[in-house]
């Protein structure tokens, strides 16, 4: 383990935008988070193989972080190296084809494919993240999944037998569940991916991703920073998490600056100014009444990053 990351980051010469200690809340959609030790944005796949190589060799630990929508950075930060994947952006298609690199966001990539005629993507407009960060979760809303329409997936290999090369993984649905993909098992950088579309009418696909937008801002998604739904839904608790958090009167329950939303039970809101630990705290004591009055244990669909006092 190296004892000065930054020294030896700076002898390697990164030949992309590199920062030390850089706070992360602004990079995540609760706005909370301490800073990275180093936070380096690849601009391409060079860069990041690059990047990845050192990190093995520095032996520190390698995050990856896309749009940070469905994370809780602590307030300590990030220790190693955290890749943004913000500047691997662009979007093109061949016929039905949509090509689309992993830090562009997911929203971007639906609004792009509605106004080339292409329908399959309109579900996810308006959710926030990347498109890398929607394949890793398997993103779904409004009766749509990312697998059905994800064909192919280029990826930089982190495996040791053949590490930093680019590979494409050929969708096979049974890899995918309810929020899981086989990219969770942290053995893949996702590069880009490839959606097999529809043909579609621009108007309509737009009529539909404005209603989607609509109805999440009804839902307050956009009111207050949040990570959107923080538990996962479990068919056998007979209820959605959000319904059975309402039945216990949690709405609005408050801890220092993190509230559970007023509008919705499975959305806590950074009410002000949260800190991820006050996040966290909360999340946890939601969990523990819950399965004090139900004996269920919610699982959370968040993910917490970094360095935590437990
Ligand atoms: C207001 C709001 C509403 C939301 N609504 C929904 C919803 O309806 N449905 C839903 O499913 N989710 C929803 N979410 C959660 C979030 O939008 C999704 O989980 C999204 O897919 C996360 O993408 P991200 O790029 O932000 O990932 P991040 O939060 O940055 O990362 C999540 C995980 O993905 C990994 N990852 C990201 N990019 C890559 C990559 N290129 N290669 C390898 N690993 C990678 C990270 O390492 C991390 O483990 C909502 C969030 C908000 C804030």
């Amino acid at each position: 383990m190296v004892l000065n990351l930054q020294r030896e980051m700076e002898k390697f010469k990164p030949d992309c935008p590199v920062e030390y200690g850089t706070p992360l809340a602004p990079y995540t959609t609760f706005r909370v988070g301490g800073p990275a030790e180093v936070l380096a944005h690849p601009r391409n796949v060079e860069e990041l193989a690059r990047l990845v190589r050192f990190q093995k060799e520095a032996g520190v630990p390698l995050t990856v972080l896309g749009g940070g929508a469905n994370v809780v950075v602590s307030d300590r930060g990030i220790r190693g190296l955290v890749v943004h994947t913000g500047k691997l952006h662009g979007i093109r298609h061949e016929g039905t084809t949509l090509y689309v690199a992993a830090g562009t966001p997911i929203s971007e990539a639906a609004a792009y494919a509605a106004d080339h005629d292409l329908g399959g993507l309109a579900f996810i407009y308006a959710m926030p993240g990347s498109t890398g960060g929607a394949i890793w979760m398997n993103a779904r809303c409004y009766d749509g999944e990312i697998a059905p329409i994800l064909e192919k997936t280029r990826y930089l290999s982190l495996e040791e037998h053949d590490f930093c090369t680019v590979g494409t993984y050929q969708t096979r649905r049974e890899e995918f569940g309810y929020k899981i993909s086989p990219f969770q098992r942290g053995t893949r950088v996702i590069l880009e991916a490839t959606f097999r579309l529809t043909p579609g009418r621009r108007s309509l696909l737009w009529e539909e991703m404005r209603d989607h937008e609509e109805d999440r801002r009804r839902k307050g998604h956009f009111l207050a920073p949040c990570a959107g739904s923080i538990f996962k839904n479990n068919r056998a608790f007979g209820a959605p998490s959000g319904r059975i958090i309402d039945q216990l009167g949690l709405r609005g329950r408050q801890h220092g600056g993190a509230r559970v939303s007023d509008l919705h039970g499975n959305i806590i809101v950074n009410h002000g100014n949260a800190t991820a630990r006050e996040i966290r705290e909360l999340v946890e004591y939601v969990q523990q009444q819950v399965e004090l009055e139900r004996g269920i244990r919610l699982e959370p669909e968040i993910l917490f990053l970094g360095e935590w006092d437990r």
